[in-house]
């Protein structure tokens, strides 16, 4: 979840705005930065630089950037995502800027350039701030990568000239790992060796943003005999925004998940969303038997080519139990690790980069405790001060005297329902909740396709006032009407979806609510129009 806020002479800037997921509460609730501290001391940026479109990075972007209202600067393809998320929650992405790696800009007394970057997204980079006379690299999430399949290695030369550098703010994600993080590269060639030798279907699980990884598994799919299928949203989505960035130019065709049970076992791979044993994610549902084409038997293979992140260990678990019951071979982390490669620099990497960049000082981020102390004694075996290991809420100065905590200001969960339109924080009217008490709220954005209509992201929901509702099962029967009703405008859409709505409603609920159904179209990228078809 992260957001740095960077001030000089009174004039802030925003690096990043993301979001986590709590899978420990219930209904996995998301959780973004808490803006009250700022919004006490008066801070309010003129600008937001993204380092890259992971949702740690981006996904608060779209709930807390109405208060600010400032540009927004990303790379193509995190401004791609951005503006996703903006079409979602109804909000004009005109704020969006793209830059590209290796461009400078500036805000006030700020002069910012961002540097090219491995990491496990394309586009990942570190920004370098000059301000007063001071340098200082926010290197966001890195790893030394000679062999990414997408995009270029970092280059050192680059990052030698930078040298010498006041402070480093560093991702200390992987800072106890002693070695190397590994290369997409031998993830790749370890993949291809496995998937040969596997028989019956094979299920492979990443996060749908590292398309290095998707783009490996496609090939090694082509070269021994087999077709894949994407399942999942995300995983559908990140393709799509990609292939319109040419990204996925030599991705083998896609077999639509309607179309699986046409091919035999031999000749399928599917690319899946839910490594983190999400409950809603492709994972899942097949792990439960709930997936509409797809039955996994016992002796077909799922591969998780992903690391639990901490905190999701118990949702994994019983996951891979359920999948063991089917009677599924299971590849993970800890029987394969070759068949992953983390995003984040290991030891011999940060070793690597602070002699590139000379930093007087460094302070270490992105990370917990043991990860930032980790992180610290590094900085110290190479003769780098590192005072600090900063928590959430911190607010420190940095000059000639170095890096001072001035004040720690608490920060209490800022909680936003996934699934729910939520008052943007800060746009809250006192109030409204009441007015609301018995009635359904249902925002959809929309986008036509060949044969009707197709939701695009995730669903606007408010149902926190009426009697419960299955909201799987209703997003499930939702597309299903969507994709039927052969509506040319939207006011024809909603005439045609409403009553349907209020029947269904009436069936699967105890207590029929006042329905409020808003019906948008969203601004959509061509490749994911077509692609969003292709797949439903
Ligand atoms: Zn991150
Ligand atoms: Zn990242």
């Amino acid at each position: 979840m992260n957001l740095t806020l960077y001030g000089y002479d009174e004039h802030w800037i925003a690096v990043d705005c993301g979001m986590m997921i709590r899978q420990d509460l219930p209904n996995s609730p998301l959780q973004v930065p808490n803006l009250d501290t700022p919004k006490a001391l008066g801070i309010i940026p003129k600008a937001l630089f993204i380092t890259h479109g992971h949702e740690d990075h981006i996904g608060a972007v779209a709930w807390l950037w109405p208060t600010w209202n400032c540009p927004i600067y990303a790379t193509p393809l995190a401004a791609g995502l951005l503006r996703l998320k903006f079409a979602e929650h109804g909000l004009s992405s005109a704020a969006i800027q793209v830059i590209e790696p290796g461009e400078a800009l500036e805000s006030g007394p700020f002069t910012l350039r961002y540097l090219a970057l491995t990491h496990s997204i394309p586009e990942s980079c570190a920004i370098l701030m000059m301000a007063g006379g001071y340098r200082v690299l926010h290197t966001g999430d890195w790893k030394l990568d000679p062999e990414p399949l997408i995009g270029t290695p970092m280059s050192a030369a680059q990052f030698r000239a930078l040298a010498p550098l006041d402070l480093v703010v560093g991702d200390s994600t992987n800072a106890p790992m002693p070695g190397h993080s590994g290369s997409e590269g031998d993830v790749a060639r370890a993949l291809a060796k496995t998937l040969a030798s596997c028989q019956g279907r094979v299920v492979i699980s990443c996060f749908a943003s590292n398309l290095a990884r998707v783009l490996a598994i496609g090939r090694a799919a082509q070269q021994c005999g087999r077709r894949i299928s994407l399942m999942g949203r995300s995983m559908e989505r990140m393709v799509s925004v990609a292939r319109g960035l040419g990204y996925m130019d030599d991705l083998p065709p896609l077999v639509p998940n309607h179309d699986l049970g046409y091919l035999p076992p031999d000749e399928v791979v599917i690319i899946a969303t839910g490594s983190q044993g999400e409950p809603r994610a492709a994972l899942q549902r097949l792990a439960q038997g709930r997936h509409p084409f797809v039955d996994l038997q016992p002796g077909d293979n799922v591969i998780f080519s992903a690391k639990a992140i901490p905190g999701n260990e118990r949702p994994i678990e019983q996951l891979k139990k359920r999948l063991s019951q089917l009677g599924v071979r299971l590849f993970d982390e800890v029987n394969h690790p070759e068949l992953h490669a983390t995003g984040h620099p290991a030891q011999e990497e940060l070793i690597k980069l602070y002699q590139w960049v000379k930093p007087k000082y460094l302070m270490p981020v992105h990370g917990e405790a043991r990860h930032q102390q980790a992180h610290q004694a590094i900085a110290q075996q190479l003769g780098i001060s590192a005072p600090l290991t900063p928590v959430n809420g911190d607010l420190i100065s940095f000059d000639n005297h170095g890096l001072h905590c001035e004040m720690r200001y608490p920060q209490p969960p800022c909680i936003v329902s996934q699934n729910s339109v939520v008052p943007h924080p800060g746009l809250e009217v006192s109030g409204a909740n009441k007015a609301r008490r018995g009635s359904l709220y249902l925002a959809l954005p929309v986008t036509a396709t060949d044969t009707g209509w197709a939701r695009i992201g995730r669903l606007m929901l408010d149902a926190s006032g009426t009697s419960p509702l299955d909201e799987d099962s209703f997003s499930d029967w939702l597309d299903e009407q969507l994709d039927e009703i052969a509506a040319e405008t939207l006011a024809d859409l909603r005439q045609a979806l409403q009553p349907r709505l209020i029947r269904w409603l009436a069936d699967h609920m105890q207590h029929l609510p006042e329905v409020h159904l808003q019906i948008m179209a969203a601004e959509m990228p061509e490749a994911l129009t077509l692609d969003s078809a292709a797949h439903r």
